[in-house]
């Protein structure tokens, strides 16, 4: 609920707001007050509420400094590489070529639009019945559709807040002794001031010492200077995983040798009779259980023993002064001290110690990736990246490869020059930033100065490359009004909410008003586009019935700001639901609106960001129409991948026309049957945006989770018209990207939007031998335009070993960050290659990671042993559930818009959101209490009583599962009935009861919620029930309705494999 819980500010929701508790929309079938009703009172009425805050320094305009963009970089300016191992998994058809979106195929020629078209009819708006429709009879219509007007939706009265706004700490003087040479600006107000600071005890920001031991401590074990030094088990004696003391530094077992002989799980094998079948195509039987031994799954590395274990070493919070040191877990809460790295939040390595040269690094198949999420958010216990002014010239950076000024560069000859850790290349000091270097070479002002010192910071005053400074953005709402729209309750429910929703717009300073301008649009196979300027007494409405070649009819007046017309704007939201009450209209568009939106940007020379609430195949004559090619038949064959490309290239010539403009596209989906998501999401995906679905939306059960998503995506901070370059210490470079965005040339990432929630996976590799001595350096660099018209520039900096044993490698990765470049890698390889052989790719990489660990870091032992490095432990189990998933393996009942939305979805996620969405999050909510979590089960049916009640969250999804026989005090704490059968699992929130228990659990429910991008409903699942079903597909361990393989079993199978490779 309280989507921003992590900002400091007062809830501006949380007032009482009039109006906005009540039902929020009136019966559609005739309750409406006449057309132009009175205005309802001003929503001004509703107070923003937030507390007074110093502003920040936003509100000086940008002084006009020549930043100029980067020029390539001399070893950055090769041809795409050919970023592949013959031995590594890429698809046949290798990587994307750079200059398509998102990995896609080539855009098929762009069909120029015909301009010589009639011109477009304009009319005046009046308030008689909607523009000529030709009347569809709804029959085309099936879905579930309950009528919004009953059952007035629940109050949304819940507290809200806005989004936090910045509060970026700028970095003021020090008040130390050498006088501020630099924060040239004016004063700057009540920012977080960047303290002097000693400097850290670890290590030296700037120059890092040589690696001295090993980085983990775990060292020097029985195997010669490799191995861990915690026992393991010997293969006689094998000690069952949770019981023993610290986690064995391997892991051993003799296949079928050891483990208790298990029969199938119990009342897994089918489903449950006469019900239907999750996922599977017929209930078939119970998969023909081997009778061969089974292993013990307690004998297995268990995801939750390895969780627990993270959590109770990371007491203290972490500092990234130390290189090469791997963060502690997704899983783990921790505190984080920028000491001149990165903070994770930031940027989290498949390996913090990478291979020196290209031979061992293929030789194990590691993959070597970064997951850059650079505008995270951080938790309020941190601080923000401070900003630093550099002054009218802009940044200092290396001469050569244009790196900017970081801890990274070694300043030399009294401090009149530095050397770039990047490039080597050496810079003059210009004198406006020239400092005394002390005793040991550093700069006076090395801990007074962010971008000397610390990991993360941001640029600011940055002038755009022709000195012009960039307009605030705009926020366009472009609103699908055909039958399912109006009749589904959303276009109610989005005009209700915009009235309130505006006063949320994002802005810098939490005291001034937002400077986004808004539009609005509404459409079904015609557009209506709407003034409100200000001067009018009612808004004004035009039509343009032919889409064959967009324009905007209107430039005065279409994009306004919310104050100013308030009263405008309002009385719209009011008669939009009323006008197409009625309509018969069928048909979308879907081009034309995304034309539309970015034509109205062009027009007022701004970036911005369009909201399309959209619900049904674009079938209607226009540029962009679509046809319905769902065919289940081609699921598996070779042609399963046409599937996922866009069936017109429409969309990519759309896309990037938007992202030239900096028009970022959110698209809200409210689907009741086939929408063809895999073309649809093309401009969302290339532009930063994000695809929402609400499929067979239903204004009761799911009004709640649309508008928190709507509200977090409307208020959350965003970066437009952004480039990403990321640069690297010679000897390994950048070589390919995933996420959305768009690239047109080898090394840029644009992003027409960049929000706080978006993720980029930069996979590395080596084009030279890297030292152990000076490790290998990164720098993300995000060149963007802030919501109040600013250009920053932020940079996260990043420093991990080099090695020459094998063994540090594998001791030092993160198997999270790992399945998370593998998830990315191969839902982009769908695209080329038939979906098993992505799988088997996967399944082979792994197979030769680990075997490549048997055979040159492992003591020798049996054959028939499964050896794992520590760290890779939970490498099969998560690799697993990467390829049971719903993308790689899918069940009969998971659509193929289902798929293409997972895949697009997956493909910008941070490495805590893959995680959890791999390998739910499952709580036994037997006690609870107050100040820490229960420890989480396993995900398998083996795991759950009868008698308790379980909590199930998947980054998407929440559950809540109840035992058959669960006990009566728990029914009455949670549910205040006494009786299983009395539970209605149609509820998806649960009852506000007056017990410590209910209260608790509704506040983890909460604080899940608060930790997600997305909303999730919450789904009460009996057992037994026909929700079960669900339910279970997210049991990871268990086999899979869809023939997934249980862990058990595929752990096996990789054991095979990998002795295969060994042999
Ligand atoms: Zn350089």
């Amino acid at each position: 609920m309280n989507v921003n819980q992590h900002t400091p500010m007062a809830s501006p929701y949380g007032q009482p707001q009039p109006g906005y508790g009540q039902p929020g929309y009136a019966p559609l079938d005739g309750g409406y007050p006449a057309p132009y009703a009175p205005y309802n009172g001003p929503t001004s009425a509703y107070q923003p509420g937030a507390p007074p805050q110093a502003p920040p320094n936003s509100s000086q305009p940008p002084v006009s400094t020549a930043y100029t963009a980067a020029p390539p970089t001399s070893y950055a300016q090769g041809p795409p590489p050919a970023s592949s191992a013959p031995t590594q998994p890429p698809p046949p058809s290798g990587p994307a070529a750079p200059q398509q979106y998102y990995g896609g195929p080539s855009p098929p020629s762009q069909q120029p639009f015909n301009s010589s078209l009639p011109p477009t009819s304009q009319q005046q708006f009046t308030p008689a019945p909607p523009p000529s429709q030709q009347t569809f009879p709804p029959s085309s219509y099936s879905g579930p559709m309950p009528p919004a007007s009953q059952a007035p939706a629940p109050p949304v009265s819940q507290p809200q807040q806005s989004f936090p706004p910045p509060a970026q700490p700028t970095f003021s003087a020090p008040p130390a002794s050498q006088p501020p040479a630099f924060a040239p600006g004016p004063p700057l107000q009540n920012q977080g001031s960047f303290p002097p600071r000693g400097p850290p005890p670890s290590s030296q920001p700037g120059s890092f010492p040589p690696p001295g031991p090993p980085p983990t401590s775990l060292s020097s074990g029985p195997y010669p200077g490799q191995m861990p030094p915690q026992q393991h088990p010997p293969p006689s004696q094998p000690s069952p995983y949770h019981s023993g003391p610290p986690p064995p530094a391997l892991f051993l077992f003799c296949s079928g040798a050891f483990g208790q002989v298990r029969g199938p799980q119990p009342g897994y094998a089918g489903p449950y009779p006469g019900q239907p079948n999750y996922g599977a195509p017929a209930p078939a039987p119970a998969p023909a259980a081997p009778a061969q031994k089974r292993l013990d799954p307690d004998a297995i590395p268990s995801p939750i023993q390895v969780i627990e274990d993270d959590r109770a070493k990371s007491t203290e919070p972490f500092t990234t002064g130390v290189r090469g040191q791997a963060p502690p877990l997704v899983t783990t809460n921790f505190q984080v001290k920028d000491q001149g790295n990165a903070s994770p939040r930031f940027i989290r390595c498949t390996a913090y110690n990478i291979p020196c040269t290209a031979d061992m690094a293929k030789q194990s198949q590691v993959p070597l990736a970064a997951v850059i999420k650079p505008l995270a958010t951080l938790p309020p216990d941190e601080i923000p990246p401070y900003l630093v002014d550099h002054g009218e010239s802009g940044p200092i950076r290396c001469n050569r490869c244009k790196a900017y000024m970081c801890p990274y560069m070694q300043f030399i000859e009294g401090g009149r020059r530095f050397q770039c850790g990047f490039c080597s290349c050496v810079t003059e000091v210009p004198p406006h930033y020239f400092q005394h270097l002390d005793h040991t070479g550093k700069r006076m002002d090395c801990y007074d100065r962010p971008e000397l010192s610390l990991g993360s910071y941001e640029f600011w005053r940055l002038s755009t490359t022709n000195n012009k400074l960039p307009q605030p953005p705009a926020f366009i709402f472009l609103i699908d009004v055909s039958y399912n729209a109006v009749k589904s309750g959303m276009v109610n429910i989005v005009c209700e909410e915009l009235k309130t929703l505006l006063d949320y717009l994002p802005r810098e300073n939490p005291e001034m008003d937002s400077v986004v301008r808004v539009g609005f649009v509404t459409y079904n196979k015609v557009m209506h586009f709407y003034n409100v300027k200000s001067s009018l007494a009612q808004p004004q409405m035009l039509v343009v019935s032919d889409v064959s070649d967009m324009f905007v009819p209107l430039l005065d007046g279409f994009l306004v700001n919310v104050n100013e017309s308030r009263q405008v704007i309002e009385s719209l939201l009011d008669q939009i639901p009323e006008m197409f009450a009625d309509t018969r209209e069928t048909e979308t568009v879907f081009g034309p609106v995304i034309q539309a939106g970015l034509e109205a940007l062009k027009a007022a020379d701004c970036a911005g960001k369009l909201f399309v609430f959209h619900t049904s195949l674009p079938i209607a004559e226009a540029p962009g129409k679509l046809k319905n090619r769902e065919d289940k038949k081609l699921i598996g064959t070779d042609k399963e991948k046409s599937l996922f490309q866009p069936q017109v290239g429409f969309y990519n010539t759309l896309a990037k026309e938007c992202v030239a403009q900096g028009c970022c596209v959110d698209l809200f989906l409210f689907p009741n049957g086939y929408v063809d998501v895999a073309t649809l999401g093309v401009v969302p995906v290339s532009t930063g945006g994000s695809v929402y679905k609400y499929t067979y939306f239903q204004a009761q059960s799911d009004r709640e989770r649309f508008l928190n998503d709507l509200r977090r995506d409307v208020q959350k901070l965003v970066g437009f018209d952004a480039v990403m370059r990321v640069r690297t210490s010679t000897g390994v470079r950048a070589t390919d990207f995933f996420g959305s965005f768009f690239m047109s040339n080898t090394t840029d990432v644009e992003l027409a939007g960049l929000d706080c929630d978006k993720a980029i996976t930069v996979e590395l590799k080596h084009d030279d031998k890297l030292s152990e001595e000076t490790g290998a350096l990164m720098q993300c660099a995000v060149l963007y335009t802030s919501c109040s018209g600013q250009r920053r520039l932020r940079v996260h900096n990043m420093a991990v070993n080099c090695c020459s044993q094998l063994a540090d490698l594998y001791r030092n990765c993160e198997t999270d960050t790992i399945i998370n470049f593998f998830s990315k890698y191969a839902f982009r390889g769908i695209l080329n290659s038939p979906t098993k052989a992505v799988r088997d790719t996967l399944i082979n990489q792994c197979a030769q990671i680990l075997a490549c660990y048997r055979k040159n870091c492992a003591s020798p032992s049996s054959a028939g042993q499964l050896i794992l490095p520590e760290c890779m432990k939970l490498l099969p189990v998560y690799l697993n559930c990467v390829l049971k998933g719903d993308v790689l393996l899918p069940g009969a009942d998971v659509s193929l818009d289902d798929r293409a939305y997972l895949r697009q979805l997956i493909s910008c996620m941070d490495v805590s959101e893959s995680h959890v969405f791999f390998y739910p999050r499952l709580l036994p909510l037997t006690k609870l209490e107050s100040d820490s979590l229960p420890v989480a089960v396993r995900d398998s049916e083996e795991r759950l009583s009868k008698g308790g009640v379980y909590l199930l969250e998947t980054g998407l999804h929440l559950f809540l599962w109840v035992g058959a026989s669960v006990q009566q005090e728990l029914l009455l704490n949670i549910f205040g009935t006494p009786s299983f059968s009395q539970i209605d699992p149609s509820m998806t929130s649960l009852p506000v009861l007056d017990n410590p228990f209910s209260q608790r659990l509704r506040e983890i429910i909460d604080s899940f919620r608060a930790e997600r991008s997305r909303y999730m409903k919450l789904m009460v699942v009996k057992q037994e029930d026909k929700t079960e079903l669900i339910f279970r597909h997210f049991l990871v361990e268990d086999k899979s309705a869809s023939g997934g393989a249980s862990y058990v079993d595929f752990l096996c199978h990789m054991h095979k494999e990998i002795r295969q490779l060994l042999s």
